[in-house]
């Protein structure tokens, strides 16, 4: 929380910085406030008055009292007390959801007691945070994000990502009236309804971005320094999490390979670029369908991408969805084995090596294509059914002697630990090779 705190903290005083703002007076305070609110719709839709920056608070999802009209107030007029953040005393305000947004919502912890207090400068500095705050409206939930880096980077990060996000960000303003009507939309190639899989859609065109202005390699490496803090969610559920410079620098790397292993293709009625076919055939193939509420068919996926977030690539809920679709009649992903080498092999091991992958997905596709036009596919269910490594041995070793030849069951054996993880590549194996599209 301190962490988050201070992160945000730096984002607004970068800004204030960068707008030549030395010194917080109220006088200041009372000239300045709009302009965060402006930088935080990138300067895309004017910002002209108290009611237009309230207005634009609630349409990015600040969670401002209903009878909240004014800002300035809540930034000027304050009692006497001590700063949470400096230790000062004197003229302090207590915190309020348009200057650090997310005090109650990733710290459950504080209580009415002993919520933030603020001296005008470090209020204006937090509420200041905004300008460089970033939203990914996904129906009843949202995401929100913003990086943080020593000052130098931070401020190259800022201005490469807000070139970036400039082309995919759009707030409008409407005037009905008397009244401005603001609202957001984001325009990005993969699709998204959790915040995990919002922010993976946005890495990757990020990605393209950079490299298309021969930027990756620079970027890739500054981002080592660069943490992102995510927060997403909806009323009381609220998630919290930062990924690592060192995890963004990886995931970049590895999206960058993945983007260079597809080709131009036509995906029913869609085109596809030659940059987004490897990463979009896996990834808008990961929907388990359950009904007309697009957020419970990707459930899955968003689990699958945010463990993909936290260095991890989850074999066997990959597994459990792949079976699912099975069941369902529907097509497996594309590139699943090119996704799978590129993320071990950016990633490094862990559990489970690139080396150890393409053995028993090798295995696994080998056996998959002797059982094709048999009818032993009802083994691919009873090894997805086994419940220790003795009774999934013993279902191979069946199987093993069905298709009539001997195979290697080194690496099995080897991987006894981790024979969960095993079985799952072992299946997507001998899936893709039964039902695969044929794209590895
Ligand atoms: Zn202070």
């Amino acid at each position: 929380m301190v962490d988050t705190l201070e992160a945000y903290l730096r984002n607004g005083e970068l800004f204030l910085k960068a707008g030549g703002i030395e010194e917080v007076t109220p006088e200041v305070i009372k000239e300045k406030y709009l302009l965060p609110v402006e930088a935080m719709t990138l300067h895309q839709i004017p910002v002209d008055s108290e009611s237009d920056a309230v207005a634009v608070l609630r349409a990015f999802g600040f969670e401002l009292s209903g009878k909240t009209k004014e800002i300035l107030p809540g930034l000027t007029k304050g009692r006497k007390g001590t700063c949470s953040i400096c230790g000062r005393k004197g003229e302090v305000v207590p915190n309020r959801a348009f200057i650090f947004p997310f005090e109650r919502k990733i710290d459950s912890v504080v209580g009415e007691s002993n919520r933030l207090s603020l001296c005008p400068e470090h209020a204006f500095g937090l509420y200041s945070g905004m300008a460089y705050l970033y939203l990914v409206p996904l129906g009843e939930q949202k995401l929100k994000f913003f990086f943080d880096a020593p000052e130098r980077i931070l401020k190259r990060v800022q201005n490469r990502f807000r070139e970036f996000w400039k082309d995919h960000f759009f707030p409008s303003a409407r005037k009905s009236g008397e009244k401005t009507h603001y609202s957001i939309s984001v325009s990005l190639t993969l699709s998204r309804t959790h915040p995990n899989e919002a922010f993976f859609a946005i890495i990757h065109e990020f990605v393209k971005f950079l490299k298309n202005r021969r930027l990756l390699e620079e970027a890739v490496e500054e981002e080592r320094l660069v943490r992102a803090h995510l927060v997403g969610g909806s009323g009381q559920f609220y998630e919290h999490r930062v990924i690592e410079g060192t995890t963004l620098q990886m995931l970049m790397a590895f999206l960058s390979r993945l983007q260079e292993s597809g080709n131009e293709v036509q995906w029913g009625r869609r085109h596809l670029d030659r940059w987004d076919s490897a990463v979009v055939l896996f990834y808008e193939n990961l929907e388990v369908p359950r009904g007309r509420d697009r957020a419970k068919n990707t459930l899955e996926r968003e689990e699958f991408i945010k463990k993909l977030l936290e260095g991890k690539f989850d074999f066997v809920l990959l597994n459990q969805i792949f079976m699912e679709r099975l069941r369902r009649k529907l097509p497996l992903p594309g590139y699943y084995s090119t996704w799978a080498v590129l993320y071990l092999e950016a990633f490094g091991g862990g559990y489970v090596d690139a080396e150890t992958f393409r053995q028993v997905n090798g295995l696994g596709y080998a056996l998959g294509r002797r059982m094709k036009g048999s009818n032993l596919e009802r083994y691919l269910w009873e090894l997805f059914r086994a419940r220790g490594f003795e009774e999934f041995l013993n279902r191979l070793v069946e199987l093993q002697a069905k298709v009539g030849e001997s195979i290697d069951l080194r690496a099995i054996y080897e991987n006894r630990r981790e024979w969960k993880v095993v079985k799952a590549i072992l299946l997507n194996g001998m899936l893709n090779a039964l039902y695969g599209g044929g794209k590895e």
